[in-house]
C-alpha cells in the first residue's frame, strides 16, 4: 500500500492498521477514478448517481462497523476513513452513506429484532435494498422531540398518519424507519416502513443548492397499515432516536474532514500554479498564511476524528462528545471551505475545481443530524448544568 495517502501533517496514518489503511485506499481510489470525473455534472444536474451506488456496492465499504448480518467488518476508525473520504470526493455521497449506513442500518441494528436484522441488513450492506431515516417534519426540525406524526394499533398492523420532510433517499428507499408519536401512551415509537405500502407517498424537494446529487423527499402517511411486526422493538422512546443520532454524528464529524481536505488540497495544488505578479501565489506571505490555517484545521478535526473512534471503540463515546465534534468539525469545515474558494479566486467558484461543490455542501452537513446551535446547546447544557434550549 502506497503509504502517503492523505494530508497528515502529524503522521497519523502510523496509528492506523493495515485493515484501515486498506478501507481508506480503496476508498480513495474508488473516489479519485470514478467519482471526481462525473460527479460535478450530477451535481447540475440535480441527479442522484445510481451507476456510482452500483460501484460503491462492489467496494464492500457499507454498514459502519456493525458487527454480521453480512455487514463488512471494520473498526470505527476505518468507519470514519470511508466516510471522510467519500465526502472528500462528494457531499452528495456522503450523505447517502449517511443515510443508508449510519441512520437506516444502524436504526434497526441498535434497535431491531433478529428477524429484522436478518431479514433487511445484508441486503442494505450490499445495496441491494436502500433504507431511509424518518425523523423531520415540515413543522419540527431542531425540536422533532415534538413531532407529530401518528401512530395507533388497529388489530394486525398500527396504522401511521402524518408529514416528513427532508428524507434523504425517501423517494428510492425499499424500507424506511418512521418515527411517531403513539396516540394512546404518548411515546414516540420506530417502524419499519415498507415500499409501495397503500397511503404512502414520497415526493423528491427540488430547488436545492447543497448536496444536489442525493434526494431528499416529504414523505405524507394517510392511514398506511404497517404489520404489527413491522415495529422495531427497541423504539419505544424518543430517547431511542437520540442514541441513533448520537452515534451517526460522529460520521459526519468525519465527513466534515473530508469536505475541508477536499479544499485545501486543491487550494494547495492551486496556490503552487497559479502564477500572478510573475511568480506562484504560493511566493505569497498572505497566501501561505492562508494555506497554513487551513492545514492546522484540518489537523485539529484529524485529532478530534481520531480521538471519536478509539472513544467509540472503547465503548466510552458519549452524545455530547459526538455533538462537540460535529459542531466543532462542521464549523472548521465551513472555514477552511471559504479560504480554499478565495485563494482560486474567480476559478473558485467553477464546478470543475470542486471547491464550490464543497462550499455549497457543507451548508447541509453543518445544518443536518442536529444543526451546529443545537450540538452547541447540548453540550451547553453538560458543561453549565443548565439547558438553554426553550
Ligand atoms: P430549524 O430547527 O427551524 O432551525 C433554524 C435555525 O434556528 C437554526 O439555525 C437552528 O440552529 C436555530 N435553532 C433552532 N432551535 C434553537 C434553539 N433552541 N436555540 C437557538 N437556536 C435554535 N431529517 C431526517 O429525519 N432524515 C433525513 O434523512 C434528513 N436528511 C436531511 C438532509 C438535508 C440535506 C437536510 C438539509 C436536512 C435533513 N434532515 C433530515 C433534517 C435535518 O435534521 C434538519 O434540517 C435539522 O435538524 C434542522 O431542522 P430545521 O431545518 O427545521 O431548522
Amino acid at each position: 500500500i502506497g503509504r502517503s495517502l492523505f494530508t497528515d501533517y502529524l503522521g497519523l496514518q502510523d496509528e492506523l492498521t493495515e485493515q484501515e489503511l486498506d478501507y481508506l485506499e480503496r476508498t480513495r481510489r474508488f473516489v479519485d477514478h470514478e467519482v471526481l470525473p462525473v460527479i460535478g455534472d450530477y451535481w447540475q444536474r440535480a441527479e442522484f448517481p445510481f451507476e456510482l451506488i452500483a460501484k460503491m456496492a462492489e467496494l464492500g465499504i457499507v454498514g459502519d462497523g456493525i458487527e454480521g448480518y453480512g455487514c463488512p467488518q471494520m473498526s470505527p476508525t476505518a468507519s470514519g476513513l470511508i466516510n471522510m473520504e467519500l465526502s472528500r470526493g462528494d457531499g452528495s455521497l456522503g450523505t447517502f452513506l449517511g443515510v443508508q449506513s449510519g441512520l437506516a442500518m444502524r436504526s434497526i441494528a441498535l434497535l431491531g429484532s433478529q428477524e429484522q436484522k436478518q431479514r433487511w441488513l445484508p441486503g442494505m450492506a450490499a445495496l441491494e435494498v436502500i433504507g431511509a431515516f424518518a425523523l423531520t417534519e415540515p413543522e419540527h426540525g431542531s425540536d422533532s422531540v415534538g413531532l407529530e406524526a401518528s401512530l395507533h394499533r388497529d388489530g394486525d398492523a398500527y396504522v401511521l398518519s402524518g408529514r416528513k420532510r427532508w428524507i434523504g433517499n425517501g423517494s428510492i428507499a425499499d424500507v424506511v424507519v418512521v418515527w411517531a408519536r403513539d396516540t394512546e401512551d404518548g411515546a414516540v415509537k420506530g417502524l419499519l416502513l415498507e415500499k409501495d405500502t397503500p397511503g404512502f407517498q414520497a415526493e423528491v424537494m427540488l430547488g436545492k443548492g447543497s448536496v444536489r446529487a442525493v434526494w431528499q423527499a416529504d414523505l405524507t402517511f394517510t392511514d398506511v397499515r404497517v404489520p404489527l411486526d413491522n415495529k422495531l422493538p427497541g423504539a419505544n422512546t424518543f430517547k431511542d432516536a437520540s442514541v441513533v443520532l448520537a452515534s451517526t454524528r460522529n460520521s459526519v464529524a468525519w465527513a466534515a474532514l473530508g469536505h475541508a481536505v477536499a479544499a485545501y488540497e486543491v487550494a494547495l495544488t492551486y496556490s503552487k500554479e497559479r502564477i500572478q505578479f510573475g511568480k506562484p501565489l504560493a511566493t505569497k506571505q498572505l497566501v501561505q498564511d492562508k494555506l497554513v490555517r487551513m492545514l492546522a484545521e484540518v489537523t485539529t478535526m484529524q485529532l478530534y476524528c481520531l480521538r471519536l473512534a478509539k472513544l467509540l471503540e472503547a465503548g466510552k463515546l458519549t452524545d455530547t462528545i459526538s455533538a462537540l465534534a460535529k459542531m466543532n468539525n462542521t464549523r472548521k469545515a465551513r472555514e477552511v471551505i471559504a479560504m480554499a474558494r478565495d485563494l482560486l479566486g474567480g476559478n473558485g467558484i467553477l464546478l470543475e475545481n470542486h471547491v464550490i461543490r464543497h462550499m455549497a455542501d457543507i451548508e447541509a452537513i453543518y445544518t443536518y443530524e442536529g444543526t451546529a446551535d443545537i450540538q452547541t446547546l447540548i453540550v451547553g447544557r453538560e458543561i453549565t448544568g443548565m439547558s438553554a434550549f426553550t
